[in-house]
């Protein structure tokens, strides 16, 4: 690493102040000042294309996102108890984007909350409070999340844990016979230890599992087996939502409507705004025992900034483009997978990829690699083996080729 004198003396007094929990990305830690569209620039200028964030969906600095927070800002940020256009402007936006049954909106300011409550709307609905998660899952920061997040902390016992769905070189229909067959297994369980499921809780594209998307099928089967159980499908959107699979949403609607989705990360383009959209039966359950009221979540600027989110996603028509631009970059990853045999498997959809390598340490090296060439992406899975790759949907045909390109010259340097 080759920091500079005054990014070692901001490295020294992170740590001081902010301990050990902060880490940073890359060997060399990457201080970007300014962002635009795809790029992040450093303090000297230069520029790296970012592959990795999703939150800025419509791009770093996005001007009409920009200008619709400060308009609003000027104007009036209060809560949702005063009547006011906004927070219902975008709750009957979001409502257009579901099924018809996904009706209600619930609005937080992130994923985990929206997780949170999520749960608390299950337990409630079915009196019950078991929980099936994959292996790998992350689903948020609060205590109850962190007891079903075993990326970063062992579940707790009325959590049960099965491994996600296989897509690759599976025919579909197994696929999904194999991961319903795992869902009621994990329900027996659970049902076994005196703690019913209340709630099949899934990151529709696994992210931290590794990434495995296109899962309309199987999320399917999944959400039958569960209700046979007695329990609800939550669509955890956080990560695949927003047209970030060339769909508005991951899970598919046209086979499955969840009885919740949880949508983060990218509604406010870094913002933060996040949401419940359940059917309404639920939410009038919830409500015979318990309220809800979240200070910032669905304030009149959040909810002005989450319109020009769908707005841009609107005008950019996202989910036609990351189809166009994310076939692409299929292409040169599959091509990228012909020629070199570090390359052991690709998986993704639309704009979020991993491309899993031979191993944890050649995947680490190759980021760090790229990240010294001026492109970011990062790492996923149990191993920490897959690539993740993951740009602002900005991205283009040009963007792709120049990162397929960095990673090509990465892969012929560490392999
Ligand atoms: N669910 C998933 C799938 C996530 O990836 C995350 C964040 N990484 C969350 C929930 C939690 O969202 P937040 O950090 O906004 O609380």
């Amino acid at each position: 690493p080759t920091l500079s004198a005054d990014d070692q003396r901001l490295l020294a007094r992170r740590q001081s102040a902010l301990g050990p929990s902060y880490r940073l990305f890359y060997d060399e830690p990457l201080h970007p000042v300014r962002g635009e569209g795809v790029w992040l620039f450093d303090a000297d200028g230069r520029r790296y294309l970012d592959a990795y964030n999703n939150v800025p969906v419509v791009g770093h600095a996005n001007a009409a996102v920009n200008a619709a927070l400060i308009a609003q800002s000027q104007l009036l940020n209060t809560h949702t108890r005063y009547l006011h256009d906004n927070v219902v402007q975008l709750a009957e936006r979001l409502r257009a984007l579901f099924p018809v049954e996904l009706d209600t909106s619930v609005f937080t300011c992130t994923g985990s909350e929206a997780n949170d409550l999520a749960l608390r709307v299950a337990q409630e609905f079915t009196g019950r409070r078991g929980l099936i998660i994959t292996r790998h899952a992350y689903h948020g920061v609060t205590m109850a999340l962190a007891q079903c997040s075993p990326s970063l902390c062992p579940p707790a016992d009325h959590v049960e844990v099965i491994d996600p769905p296989a897509f690759q070189g599976v025919d579909a229909q197994a696929a999904a016979a194999a991961f319903d067959q795992r869902v009621d297994e994990a329900a027996s369980a659970l049902e076994a230890r005196g703690t019913p499921v209340s709630a099949l809780l899934l990151d529709t594209v696994f992210a931290s599992d590794g990434v495995h998307i296109n899962a309309a099928p199987i999320l399917q089967a999944a959400a039958q087996a569960v209700r046979r159980r007695g329990g609800l499908f939550i669509a955890d959107e956080v990560q695949g939502g927003f047209c970030r699979t060339g769909r508005w949403w991951a899970f598919g609607r046209e086979s499955v409507v969840p009885d919740m989705v949880t949508m983060g990360k990218p509604m406010g383009n870094g913002h933060p705004i996040a949401a419940l959209v359940l059917k309404t039966p639920l939410m009038e359950v919830f409500g015979k025992r318990c309220r809800y009221f979240n200070t910032f979540g669905g304030n009149t600027v959040s909810a002005a900034v989450a319109m020009a989110v769908l707005d841009e996603l609107e005008r950019i028509d996202a989910p036609a483009h990351v189809r166009r631009v994310g076939c692409h970059l299929q292409q040169a990853l599959q091509s990228l997978a012909a020629q070199h045999s570090a390359i052991t498997q690709i998986r993704g959809e639309g704009l979020y990829w991993g491309v899993q390598l031979e191993s944890g340490s050649l995947a680490s090296a190759v980021v760090n690699h790229l990240r010294q060439a001026g492109v970011l992406i990062s790492t996923s899975g149990p191993l920490g083996d897959t690539l993740k790759i993951r740009p602002p949907l900005p991205f283009e045909t040009e963007h792709a080729d120049l990162l397929a390109g960095a990673l090509d010259e990465a892969l012929r340097a560490r392999a």
